[in-house]
């Protein structure tokens, strides 16, 4: 069994061990040495990254009888060699940060809203705990990350120690494991005690900050996203960058932008509306104008237009009321859609019409003999595209 360096120190990135095993896979090396600083995958932390004797490991993860397995691409030494590792202490730290924030989130989570913590990741950026509750409000989050960034500016100190299951409950510890044996405690000042294998940071001034950006419910549990350290601070500028370009965009405080906003978009609701009602009003004054400007086969005028922005609706109404006014086929296109409607006792009706186009052009789509649409037209030149249809259009009609 290795032993783990980073159980009493998790500032030690480079040490010396020996190769206890080489295991050669298809196209990388399992190493297990004597001793290692570098921590495996488990308990929803990350694993290290680093150089085994300058070789790039690229996994770590326990294997049989506990043993951490190293995963390399390339290796050379022998079993019994002294190698030398490295650990990549940027990634390392991180992980320390977000350790440590987790246990005091956990347990500042249980004292504000009586949330147990049932499981947790930690990501690259990211992390998150599971709470096995559905009751969190924003109040209990707001006040558990003032508490957890609380015990952090206190900088309190992380202690690991080690005792046997039956005193664990004693010591009154958070979760207490169900297996037996002797367990590695890790304590933050008198806030909090848990039994972990991890990594953590000496104090808790070291995490810096910590914000929770995100709850999502998931089954019977919610799910809380939170970021520490940097990467806190680097999201509180992005977030505060947006916020101040709408502030000034709207002319208002960052205190009255959402009501701003609110505003803007039942205006724009409002105004949509509005025009929609104006679109119905002013068609019977367009309809002579489609009449004159259409072209005509075999008696039946072929109207094709293409609109920028118009009520969906609005427009198949408006295409139907043409065919009933004259005997016509109405082509009205808006994005990637074709309304297709076609006079009574026309037989080239809008469905065999429809059927037509997608065939030929792509999109899919239907309708009845009066009116269909076509959606998810291909982008492409439309104006070109409805006067190859036209064409075709009339090839049928030739055709009998
Ligand atoms: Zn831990």
């Amino acid at each position: 069994m290795s032993e783990r360096l980073y159980y009493n120190n998790s500032y030690l990135f480079e040490f010396d061990a020996a190769v206890e095993s080489i295991t050669q896979k298809d196209s990388y090396y399992e190493i297990i040495l004597d001793r290692t600083a570098f921590y495996p995958e488990s308990g929803g932390q990350n694993f290290d990254c680093g150089t085994l004797d300058n070789k790039k490991v690229s996994g770590v993860y326990v294997g049989d009888n506990d043993a951490v397995v190293h995963h390399c691409e390339q290796w050379d030494a022998e079993p019994g060699q002294k190698v030398s590792g490295e650990v990549d202490k940027k990634r390392r730290i991180s992980n320390m940060r977000k350790h440590t924030a987790q246990h005091i989130l956990s347990q500042a989570l249980l004292r504000v809203a009586s949330a147990d913590t049932v499981g947790a990741h930690l990501g690259e950026t990211e992390s998150t705990i599971e709470l096995s509750t559905l009751k969190l409000t924003e109040e209990n989050l707001r006040d558990a990350e003032e508490k957890t960034n609380e015990i952090i500016m206190q900088n309190l100190s992380v202690n690991i120690s080690y005792s046997e299951h039956e005193k664990l409950a004693k010591l009154g510890v958070r979760r207490i494991p169900d297996r037996h044996g002797k367990f590695r405690l890790v304590g933050i000042g008198d806030f909090e005690l848990t039994a972990c294998g991890g990594t953590h940071c000496a104090f808790t001034g070291e995490i810096g900050l910590l914000k929770i950006i995100g709850l999502e419910k998931i089954r019977k549990n919610t799910r809380i996203t939170f970021l520490c350290g940097l990467e806190a601070t680097k999201d509180y500028y992005l977030k505060n960058k947006v916020v101040e370009k709408l502030s000034n965009r709207f002319t208002c405080h960052f205190d009255n932008l959402e009501n701003s906003v609110n505003k803007l978009a039942n205006y724009n609701g409002d105004l949509k509306m509005e025009i929609g009602r104006l679109q119905k009003e002013i068609f019977p004054y367009q309809l002579q104008k489609l009449k004159e400007d259409a072209i005509e086969i075999s008696g039946v005028k072929i109207i094709s237009i293409i609109y920028a922005d118009y009520d969906l609706k609005n427009l198949k109404e408006m295409a139907l009321h043409v065919a009933k006014e004259f005997k016509s086929i109405v082509l009205f296109s808006m994005d990637d859609k074709l309304i297709i409607s076609a006079s009574d006792g026309i037989d080239k009706d809008a469905s065999f019409l429809t059927k037509l186009f997608i065939e030929n052009f792509g999109g899919r789509g239907g309708g009845n003999p009066a009116i269909a649409q076509v959606g998810g037209i291909p982008a492409g030149d439309i104006d070109s595209m409805l006067e190859k249809f036209t064409k075709l259009i009339k090839k049928e009609f030739d055709r009998v």
